[in-house]
Formats: structure tokens, C-alpha cells, sequence
């Protein structure tokens, strides 16, 4: 069966936590679309453009060290998710499970979004314990007062991030 998946999210910015998502579905199905939300309600520190070149870049590096890895499409997205799911044909829905908070929220996610596009399978990957704990929220207030978040971000993701909020 060729299994097409989609990875929602704000990935602002995409953090060691997507990363280990990305990385386990890109071995789960053969097409990996990552949606990235336009979501303005969270403060954004990057831009949709800046967030869709930054999640390119991190699915392109992971791809390259998993052999016969799945297709990678990242696509900005605005709207129902399900609309989503739909547009790109997707059978199934992948999301990281952080917490027994995430999972509540998820539960309902799940209860709406299969009545909207019956079919279409939710599955969770637990989040690694390693990365449990990384949110987008923290590593954008942890950026922004200074702090260190190399532990939290990759590399091109951190550099990314200093040279944004020099800029002001
Ligand atoms: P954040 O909450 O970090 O801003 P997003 O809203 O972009 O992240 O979340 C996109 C998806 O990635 C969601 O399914 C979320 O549960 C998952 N996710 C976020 N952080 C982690 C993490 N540390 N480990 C595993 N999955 C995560």
C-alpha cells in the first residue's frame, strides 16, 4: 500500500522533538507531508516562509541518514486539518504525544477529525524521553532571554534563531 502521512504542526521553530517524529515517520510511510500551521496566536518568532525553509532543511538532513526513507513534501497550511488529510490524499494523521495533556487534547482531536473525514487514522508516537520536555513555547522564551537552547534545537535551527532575534 503506498501510505501517505501528515505531520501537523507550528514548528516555530522546529525543535529535537520534531526531529525524532520526523525521523520515525519518515520511516512509517512511504509520503510524508509536514503541515505547517499559519497559527498567529502563539507570537511567532519566524515567519510561515521562514518555518516551511526551516522544516525542509531539518526533514532533508534526517532523510539523508534513513535508507529508502519516505517522500517529503512540507506544505503550508491554513484551516481544518482534515481539509489537509483530504488535499493530500493522506490515510493517516501522525502526531508526538507529550504528555497525559497532550493526549486529552488529542483524544478530542481525534473524536471531531474522524467525524470530518471518516477514514482518515490518527496515530501517536510517544514523544522520547530524551525530548519529552521541549516545547516550541519554552525554546522561543529561553531564545529570547538569552539563555542557551542548543540542547533543545539543531544546530542550523539555534543559528537561525540568533540571527532573527539580533535582528530584533
Ligand atoms: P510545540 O508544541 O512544540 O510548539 P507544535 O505545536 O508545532 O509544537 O507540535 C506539532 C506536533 O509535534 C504535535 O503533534 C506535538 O505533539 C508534537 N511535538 C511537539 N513537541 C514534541 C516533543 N518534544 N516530542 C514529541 N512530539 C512533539
Amino acid at each position: 500500500m503506498n501510505r501517505t502521512g501528515i505531520y501537523p504542526g507550528t514548528f516555530d521553530p522546529p525543535h529535537n522533538g520534531h526531529r525524532d517524529i520526523i525521523g520515525r515517520a519518515l520511516r512509517l510511510v512511504d509520503h510524508l507531508v509536514i503541515g505547517v500551521a499559519v497559527n498567529d496566536a502563539k507570537g511567532p518568532v519566524f515567519t510561515l516562509d521562514e518555518r516551511v525553509a526551516l522544516v525542509e532543511a531539518e526533514a532533508r538532513d534526517l532523510a539523508a541518514a534513513i535508507p529508502g526513507h519516505a517522500t517529503i513534501r512540507v506544505q503550508p497550511f491554513k484551516g481544518l486539518l482534515v481539509d489537509l488529510a483530504k488535499s493530500a490524499g493522506a490515510q493517516v494523521i501522525i502526531r508526538g504525544l507529550r504528555s497525559s495533556t497532550d493526549y486529552d487534547y488529542e483524544r478530542q482531536m481525534v473524536g471531531m477529525n474522524s467525524r470530518m473525514a471518516p477514514g482518515v487514522e490518527t496515530i501517536f508516537l510517544t514523544a522520547d524521553a530524551q525530548y519529552q520536555a521541549i516545547t516550541g513555547t519554552l525554546v522561543r522564551e529561553i531564545a529570547r532571554m538569552g539563555g542557551d537552547i542548543t540542547p533543545f534545537v539543531s544546530p542550523a535551527v539555534a543559528q537561525a534563531i540568533a540571527k532573527k532575534l539580533a535582528k530584533g
